[in-house]
């Protein structure tokens, strides 16, 4: 999708180096990490957020976990364990609307899912 700037890193038109790939789903570090781990998953394909994801999406959700587990391998954050987060929409802080799950981790992590 036009202007949207994970459709352009999937595309390469940012140059990114890629954690993991996959048929459907990229990993790549977040640009303003909050943790020593923080890893986005994204689905290569334009899905703005949870509310878009539709029949036929089954795949490319799975393929998600399946690179969230991966990378948290290759970062060996397995054993001492991570945090997973799809922000949806305003009340769920969601900035940008291309769908990604948020791999966090490499310390001990608050709850902060408190309503203002
Ligand atoms: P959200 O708040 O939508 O769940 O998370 C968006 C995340 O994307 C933020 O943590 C932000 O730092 C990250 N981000 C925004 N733009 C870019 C970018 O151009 N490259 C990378 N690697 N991360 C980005
Ligand atoms: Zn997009």
């Amino acid at each position: 999708m036009e202007n949207c700037i994970f459709c352009k890193i999937a595309e390469g038109d940012i140059p990114t180096d890629f954690l993991y790939e996959s048929e459907h789903v990229l990993a790549f570090r977040d640009i303003q990490p909050i943790a020593p781990v923080h890893v986005l998953i994204i689905p290569k394909k334009h899905i703005a957020s949870v509310n878009d994801v539709e029949q036929g999406d089954q795949n490319v959700m799975g393929e998600l976990f399946v690179a969230a587990r991966t990378v948290a391998k290759k970062l060996q954050i397995t054993e001492d364990g991570y945090k997973l987060l799809i922000r949806t929409g305003v009340h769920g802080g969601q900035e940008v609307p291309h769908i990604h799950m948020h791999v966090i981790g490499g310390a001990q992590l608050t709850e902060n899912i408190h309503p203002i």
